[in-house]
């Protein structure tokens, strides 16, 4: 009788011990997801300014008028180059 009992808590000990291990497995994985698409979207963008072309990140073109990602040298649209010290 009391070894039944014994034989139960150790299963019941380890079913929670597998549970706690199954949960801790699956919530890393969502980390490492997370850390991974982090790690691409860097890499795709290192700046991260064509995901945020807000109007600092832009520098106007004084050939065609057309607006340009700063760190950019010549024009996307005309070719010319751009001067990165006038930004209006
Ligand atoms: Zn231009």
């Amino acid at each position: 009788m009391n070894e039944n009992f014994l034989t139960a808590l150790v299963v019941i000990l380890v079913l929670i011990l597998i549970c706690r291990e199954l949960t801790c497995w699956y919530l890393k994985q969502n980390e490492i997801v997370g850390l991974l698409k982090s790690i691409d979207s860097s890499l795709k963008n290192p700046a991260g300014i064509e995901n945020n072309p807000s109007p600092q990140n832009l520098i106007k073109c004084g050939g065609c008028g057309k607006e340009n990602i700063k760190g950019l040298t010549h024009c996307v649209s005309c070719g010319g180059t751009l001067n990165q010290f006038i930004f209006k």
